[in-house]
């Protein structure tokens, strides 16, 4: 076989160590770690795989398809958009145009959530539980997934995200006990739930546009624009909750770094009391329960 003839048919090492110079050269976050996920997905093998099959070719079709991924990851869009899916809390979720990637730092509000609805599910056997805004359905499915005496409403205003999260449901054998509604927040929903959870938009309008472009460009900005101040969502949501809560049910939020003060008077002037404030991996304030 001529030499040129070898160079066309790639080993799964060589077209990784390709995509790791090319990520690296370009200066894109965890260069090594995007290659191996990416080349990973690409190929439907694990990233543990894609080391112990180093040696295999791959296919002239597929050297075509990982080029194109290679320039959409140098164009920033984020890893897991290509693939079209990400796992959260151990679940494959899909994601599409107008839903949030799921973020690990948001497993932190799953993991705060989890005692409350055990110890309701104790008291009560079934619990209900509203996500606002629930995109992917990331949340409310992961604790639907943790709770078998749960079930879940999701509700968005895009009908493209509610899609997904009901695939992302049936996907995860949780279509049962999830029910997607179309609602600007509280807007259509009737009911009372044992637990109203939400990652709502939290980052102030003029601040969105300057976040890393993995973010601005590709997650829908009505994920992200919170309003002037960032406090939209908590407001509307502070506001109404009440009305859609069981007695003994509680509100757990995502918030920003900065915002767990703000936060907090936004809920306790109308009437809410602070249970919980939980901090991310980094330290900052990223999760707040209330009664
Ligand atoms: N955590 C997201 C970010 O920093 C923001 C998500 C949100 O506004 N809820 O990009």
């Amino acid at each position: 076989m001529s030499m040129s003839g070898k160079q066309a048919v790639p080993t799964v090492s060589q077209i990784l160590a390709e995509a790791r110079r090319r990520f690296t050269e370009a200066g894109v976050d965890s260069a090594a770690a995007d290659a191996r996920v990416l080349i990973a997905g690409l190929l439907g093998l694990s990233t543990t795989d894609i080391v112990t099959r180093g040696g295999e070719t791959i296919s002239t079709e597929k050297v075509g398809v990982i080029a194109k991924a290679i320039e959409r990851r140098l164009a920033h869009e984020p890893v897991h958009r290509i693939l079209g899916e990400r796992e959260f809390y151990g679940l494959p979720l899909s994601l599409s145009a107008e839903t949030l990637e799921p973020r690990p730092d948001t497993e932190i509000l799953v993991d705060t959530m989890l005692p409350y609805l055990r110890h309701l599910a104790n008291t009560e056997g079934h619990i209900h539980i509203l996500d606002l805004g629930t995109g992917t359905g990331a949340i409310c499915l992961a604790l639907l997934s943790e709770c078998p005496e749960a079930s879940g409403v999701g509700s968005d205003v895009s009908p493209d995200a509610l899609r997904t999260a009901q695939s992302n449901a049936e996907r995860n054998g949780l279509r049962d006990r999830f029910e997607v509604i179309q609602s600007s927040w509280f807007e259509n929903i009737h009911g009372a739930f044992h637990a109203i959870v939400s990652n709502p938009p939290y980052i102030a309008s003029k601040v969105v546009h300057t976040l890393a472009p993995e973010v601005t460009k590709f997650d829908p900005h009505a994920a992200l624009d919170g309003g002037q101040d960032g406090l939209d969502a908590y407001r509307t949501i502070a506001k109404d909750a009440a009305r859609f809560m069981k007695p003994n049910g509680v509100v757990g939020l995502e918030i920003g770094y900065d915002q767990r003060n703000d936060v907090i008077e936004v809920f306790e002037a109308e009437g809410f009391k602070l249970l919980e404030s939980v901090s991310d991996y980094g330290q900052n304030d990223r999760a707040l329960v209330f009664a």
